[in-house]
């Protein structure tokens, strides 16, 4: 706990201004995603989110990619309430033992072959939380993880550009 207060006072205040929507950077990962996503996903890649156990520092930016300067949705990315539906399963993390279950479930319903996306350094290696009595650790402690876009929290950009990793 008393590790969690000092990164927030020692991190302060990181709301950055908001980007152009024709921010130069934005707009060649958005022409290499939506090539990708057109191509190889016919136009359709859909997503199901699963937060099991982060801070919503994560969740945050995850919404951001909606919003209209990043427009996933233009891209081809859509999030689904399924997973059933899905060809990506995102996840932030830590694990907490609480979801561990509901994690392995989201995990085998997604149909093969799957992608899982894990978001943020708890998703990674469970970032400040770490392991405890309450928490497994990142993501590959319970599921098989194949992308990893670290962070705390990563950026839109990042985020997207983890996306484009599914391609490489
Ligand atoms: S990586 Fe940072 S923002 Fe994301 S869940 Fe962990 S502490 Fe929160």
């Amino acid at each position: 706990m008393i590790r969690i207060l000092r990164q927030i006072l020692r991190t302060g205040i990181v709301t950055c201004k908001c980007p152009q929507i024709d921010d130069p950077n934005i707009r060649v990962t958005g022409i290499n995603l939506e090539n990708s996503v057109k191509k190889r996903f016919r136009r359709s890649l859909s997503v199901r989110e699963v937060d099991s156990g982060s801070c919503n520092g994560c969740e945050l930016e995850i919404h951001a990619i909606n919003n209209p300067v990043y427009d996933c949705e233009k891209l081809g990315i859509h999030f689904t309430a399924s997973p059933r539906f899905a060809d990506v399963l995102l996840v932030t993390g830590p694990v907490t033992k609480n979801m561990e279950i509901a994690l392995k479930r989201t995990y085998d319903a997604v149909p093969s072959p799957k992608i899982v996306i894990a978001v943020g350094d708890c998703g990674c290696n469970g970032g400040i939380f770490g392991e405890s009595y309450a928490s497994l650790g990142g993501i590959d402690k319970v599921i098989p993880v194949n992308i990893y876009i670290p962070g705390c929290p990563p950026t839109p950009t990042d985020i997207l550009n983890g996306f484009y990793k599914i391609f490489l």
